[in-house]
């Protein structure tokens, strides 16, 4: 992750700012906290940030709306915090925009991780994607230290789906439309199928570094270090 990413986290609880600023500050990153919703706002446009930390319940503005007004202006990665599990698919859809999520009372490792992830992320769509991993579209294959697997053409677009969002959870049914053109209706277990399958053939070239974690009750995501959850 690049030395000095800057972290916005917006957080009424202090504590809870002061420990999550703390950790990130350990890793490299600079933090600014604030603890209003109006006041994120007011920060983020006066200010240049390369992620933004965001706790659902807020004053002055609720962490909601907040993320979409973030979302309406910048591609900023933002990480929700919620107490609330029956929320993170919204959180995560369209229509709220968040990149990925914490449950309360979360770990500060686990917001580090989750922090770097999406700032890896961010520099891997400018720099190289698949760190040593190579897709080869016409011939169906990925090829890592000299390996090549050959790949169907569903499994080849299930992997450049998450390798496009590394970092990022796509549920079954992004990864359902990333995977078929024509829409049609394919079970979940299907792509669980197609999944396996995947991960197998690129265990075979990659070994640990495989990157497919499944993440449980949410769907599957790309992340060079970590474990399912
Ligand atoms: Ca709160």
């Amino acid at each position: 992750m690049t030395a000095a990413a800057r972290v916005l986290i917006v957080e009424d609880e202090p504590k809870i700012a002061r420990l999550a600023a703390d950790y990130l500050t350990a890793a490299g990153c600079e933090t600014v906290m604030v603890h209003r919703g109006d006041d994120a706002l007011a920060r983020f446009a006066e200010d240049r940030f390369d992620l933004v930390v965001l706790d659902l319940m807020l004053p002055g503005l609720d962490g909601l709306s907040l993320c979409r007004a973030l979302r309406a202006e910048s591609t900023v990665p933002i990480v929700m915090v919620t107490a609330r599990v029956e929320e993170v698919d919204r959180l995560l859809g369209l229509e709220v925009g968040a990149d990925d999520y914490l449950c309360k009372p979360f770990s500060p490792r686990e917001l580090v991780a989750r922090v770097k992830a999406q700032l890896r992320r961010q520099q891997w769509q400018r720099s190289d994607p698949g760190e040593g991993l190579e897709l080869q579209d016409e011939a169906l294959r990925a090829v890592f230290a000299q390996q090549a697997v050959d790949l169907t053409r569903v499994e080849f677009r299930i992997l450049s789906a998450l390798l496009q969002n590394e970092g990022v959870i796509l549920s079954r049914d992004q990864l359902i439309a990333a995977a078929y053109e024509d829409h049609r209706v394919v079970s979940d277990r299907t792509i669980d199928t197609h999944m396996k399958n995947l991960r197998k053939k690129l265990s075979t070239i990659m070994g640990d570094a495989m990157g497919i974690r499944s993440v449980y009750g949410v769907g599957y995501r790309w992340e060079l270090s970590g474990k399912d959850e």
